[in-house]
């Protein structure tokens, strides 16, 4: 009779685990709507933007590899010196003074960094950031082949990379590592060069190597398990999607661009653009502020 009763505990609390696990994961949640938007996501009154071709260059989601090179629009304009902005050097550590990172990009590492801390994580240390093309060139220079990109080929010319380690081991072994690797999707990052992916990125994998993309597009390729390259085929070959999520509606479109075109977007929502660096651009609409 106890034996029964015990076991009886047992299966509930199992139970009990399992419907919390997929209460908690909000990836389980995603729902992808692929092909044409819905209806109700395209209500109310539009307005038309003009998009010309040098946006292909521009943006959160530009795809820099040895085929598609950083153009020299795509640099962020408000990337600034950590050491001189405290503000942005919150709860973690920098590995010198001379690191710089895109000052928007830094504040949502700061939010990530407080997320993690409340997970008890907190020996994070950002190891490397924006580089300048000099910069890149000097390392490219110095290193053994296959480490560092040549300048204009790596994401730390844009300003939208960070090198994130541990103060306390490796990252790939350290809690702050794995924590990322499960996390910083909620933050617009993504791993962007996983283990599983090197054929794909060309490039070997890099546990440390973080690179904004910005929501609901870090989400996305979180549950679907693309990398960087494979997500932006994804849009090109979709061109349509409705991504609910979070409470927000996510509505996004890929233009192939050749000239300039003109788009409509909803009077009373927020849009955000971004070029792919090979000849299309992204346009994000959600009705609350984007990250
Ligand atoms: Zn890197």
């Amino acid at each position: 009779m106890k034996k029964r009763f015990f076991l009886l505990i047992i299966l509930l609390l199992c139970g009990y685990f399992v419907v919390q696990e997929i209460t908690q994961d909000p990836l389980k949640k995603l729902d992808i709507r692929e092909g044409l938007a819905d209806e109700k996501a395209l209500e109310g009154e539009y307005r038309t933007i003009v998009i010309s071709k040098d946006q292909v260059y521009k943006g959160d989601l530009l795809l820099v590899n040895r085929e598609y090179p950083v153009q020299q629009e795509a640099i962020k304009s408000d990337v600034v010196s950590l050491y001189q902005n405290e503000d942005l050097v919150q709860g973690y550590r920098l590995q010198d003074d001379t690191i710089q990172v895109s000052e928007s990009m830094g504040r949502v590492f700061v939010e990530m960094v407080q997320a993690a801390q409340k997970d008890n994580i907190n020996n994070f240390i950002i190891n490397s950031g924006f580089r300048s093309m000099e910069e890149q060139e000097r390392l490219f220079s110095e290193m053994t082949p296959g480490i560092a990109m040549a300048a204009g080929f790596s994401e730390h010319n844009l300003g939208l990379a960070l090198d994130i380690g541990s103060t306390t081991m490796k990252i790939e072994h350290a809690p702050e590592g794995k924590w990322l690797e499960k996390n910083s999707w909620k933050y617009g990052f993504i791993l962007r060069y996983p283990k599983d992916k090197t054929e794909i990125t060309g490039t070997m994998f890099e546990p440390w190597h973080y690179r904004y993309v910005g929501l609901p597009h870090s989400a996305i390729s979180k549950k679907k398990n693309f990398s960087l390259e494979e997500y932006l085929a994804y849009l090109r070959e979709q061109k349509k999607l409705v991504v609910p999520f979070d409470g927000e509606t996510y509505e996004i479109y890929y233009y192939p661009i050749s000239e300039v075109i003109t788009i409509d977007v909803p009077i009373n929502k927020n849009y955000q653009i971004s070029g792919d660096n090979m000849g299309g651009v992204i346009v994000t609409i959600s009705s609350d502020k984007l990250v």
